[in-house]
This record gives C-alpha cells, sequence and structure tokens, in this order.
C-alpha cells in the first residue's frame, strides 16, 4: 500500500475509497519518526502504518471515521484540538474497551490553531475551520502548499452539518477561506482523495451550491403546504426510502433540516412557526441542534494541560 506523495508526505486512502466511515490519513515521515494526521483508514491501512515508527497522531476533530484507529498505536502521541479534547477523553471513558466508539487511547495532548508547529521535521499549521464541526481543522503546510480540507471534501453528496456543534453558515464561511490560503494541493478525506488548485477553485463552489438547493427544495416543499412531520420524507438532503429504512439518515435529515429552518430564520426569513412545529412534531429541543462549546482548556493554558 502506497499513496501519492508530496515531499515528506505520502497520502494514504482509506478503505472503500476513504468513504465513511473510513477516511484518508496523510503520513509524514522524518528521521526520528512519523506522524499521522487522523486515523480512520480501516484495518489494511492500519497494517501498514504499523510499519512506519508512528510517534505522533495529529485529529482534525473527534468524529469517529478519523479517530477509530488510533488507539492501535498505544507508542504514539495523540494530539486533537481544544474543542475535542475533553470530549475524546468522555468518549474513551465512557465506551467500552471492544466498542468502534473507543477511538482512541488517552489523549495527551493539545495542539494550539493557528501555531506554527514543526511535526517529524516538517512545518505545520493547524487553521480553525468550523462549521463541520465545531473544533473541526484544516492541516495546512505552508513550505509545501499542501492544505488538508478533510470533511470539506467535494462529494456528490454535499456537505455534512448534522452534529448538534455543526453550523451551516461557517461551513461555508471557513470553506471559502480555503481558497485564501496560499495552496497548491487540497487533500480530502473521503472518496475525492486530492485536487490541485484550479480544481478545487471550479469545484468548490459547486458543492456549497449544494447547500442552496437543499434549501430551496426544503422552501418549495414547505410552500406546497408539506407538514413539518412528512417534511424528512421530501427527498431535501437524503432520499426518502434511506430516511425511512435507515435511523441514523433520518437523524440526519432532522437535524439537516431544523438547522435549515433556523438559518432561514436567522436571514429574516418566516420560518419561525414552521420551526417551532417541525421541533414538536420531530420532539427536538434546540439545544441538541446548536450546541455552542468552548474549548476544553477555555481561558486555561494549554501549555498547562500539555504538561501532564
Ligand atoms: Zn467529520
Amino acid at each position: 500500500m502506497t499513496g501519492e506523495k508530496i515531499g515528506p508526505i505520502e497520502i494514504i486512502m482509506g478503505e472503500k475509497q476513504s468513504r465513511a466511515p473510513y477516511s484518508t490519513t496523510l503520513l509524514i515521515r522524518g528521521r526520528q519518526g512519523s506522524t499521522l494526521i487522523d486515523c480512520g483508514g480501516g484495518p489494511a491501512v492500519y497494517a501498514y502504518l504499523r510499519e512506519q515508527n508512528i510517534r505522533q497522531i495529529l485529529l482534525t476533530h473527534f468524529h469517529p471515521d478519523h479517530t477509530s484507529g488510533a488507539a492501535l498505536f498505544p507508542e504514539a502521541q495523540v494530539l486533537t484540538n481544544p474543542f475535542d479534547y475533553g470530549r475524546l477523553l468522555n468518549q474513551a471513558k465512557r465506551e467500552a474497551d471492544d466498542s468502534p466508539y473507543r477511538p482512541v487511547g488517552p489523549i495527551q495532548l493539545i495542539y494550539p490553531y493557528h501555531q506554527l508547529m514543526t511535526v517529524s521535521e516538517t512545518k505545520l499549521l493547524m487553521i480553525h475551520a468550523p462549521g463541520h464541526s465545531d473544533g473541526f481543522c484544516c492541516p495546512y503546510f505552508p513550505d509545501l502548499g499542501v492544505l488538508m480540507v478533510g470533511d470539506i471534501d467535494l462529494t456528490s453528496f454535499g456537505p455534512w452539518y448534522f452534529g448538534p456543534d455543526s453550523d451551516i453558515d461557517q461551513f461555508i464561511q471557513s470553506a471559502q477561506q480555503t481558497l485564501e490560503v496560499d495552496a497548491k494541493y487540497f487533500v480530502t478525506s473521503h472518496q475525492k482523495g486530492m485536487f490541485e488548485l484550479a480544481d478545487y477553485r471550479q469545484k468548490l463552489p459547486q458543492y456549497l451550491e449544494i447547500i442552496e438547493q437543499r434549501e430551496a427544495r426544503l422552501k418549495q416543499a414547505v410552500k406546497r403546504g408539506c407538514s413539518p412531520g412528512e417534511l424528512v420524507y421530501e427527498n431535501i438532503i437524503y432520499y426518502a426510502d434511506n430516511v425511512r429504512q435507515t435511523p441514523w439518515i433520518l437523524r440526519n435529515e432532522q437535524m439537516g433540516l431544523a438547522k435549515h429552518l433556523l438559518r432561514l430564520i436567522d436571514h429574516g426569513e418566516p420560518y419561525a412557526d414552521y420551526y417551532a412545529e417541525f421541533m414538536q412534531a420531530h420532539r427536538l429541543q434546540r439545544e441538541q441542534i446548536r450546541q455552542l462549546h468552548q474549548p476544553s482548556w477555555y481561558g486555561r493554558d494549554w501549555k498547562g494541560a500539555n504538561q501532564k
């Protein structure tokens, strides 16, 4: 197994072409050992990586498709962002040892956003890019012109913003800001692999347009008189058949539609009554669909946390 290489970086697709629950991993080779960005490639990828003297694993965010293999490298230091440190610690404590959601052994360290670091002799900056999740970030290698855009993944499905801490407008803003980064190569986490600048610049707007298409379908359905209870079966985000058959897809559809309705209200459109009925019909509470977190170590000294 080998992936595309840019300088010391190897881009390793996960199993099933990095479709969730798998994702793409970056391997950065150094003289003293290697660093991973994310660790959700699947068993075949982990077998390859176990030969690579992995000393450090940096997780872009807490979703299991990016973290699930980290526990298989007990000799490596695992770092995450300031938002996800507490979350991953709690997850590790809560889940049974054999659970796929027991993602990582102890998370030892927090990396700071927007501070130039050196990993395996390669310069790296973790750019905070909230929206997909609140702590989500895009690893940037300035000397190599590589930006890992991760879950800004340009898939034909479109953007994923169905977590309690996801935010649609933040997603759009973060995605647009990736174009301001001086990069030549844009590495996605799922299916599509790597894009060069011209291609990425062309495809990103089409990908973000899917958000507006979903919202237009939502508005049309409401206009047609579709009830809040039935709105989830209108093929707005997922196909209705999948929503009917799969509980987690129903959940994502509910979350996504609730977030779109809130976004419409935020943008001054008259959806407050419909939103209230939607929330009631689907037994959702506002705090389930819009959770605002502070970073785990907000107001504390990150370095203090790192010395433990
Ligand atoms: Zn994710």
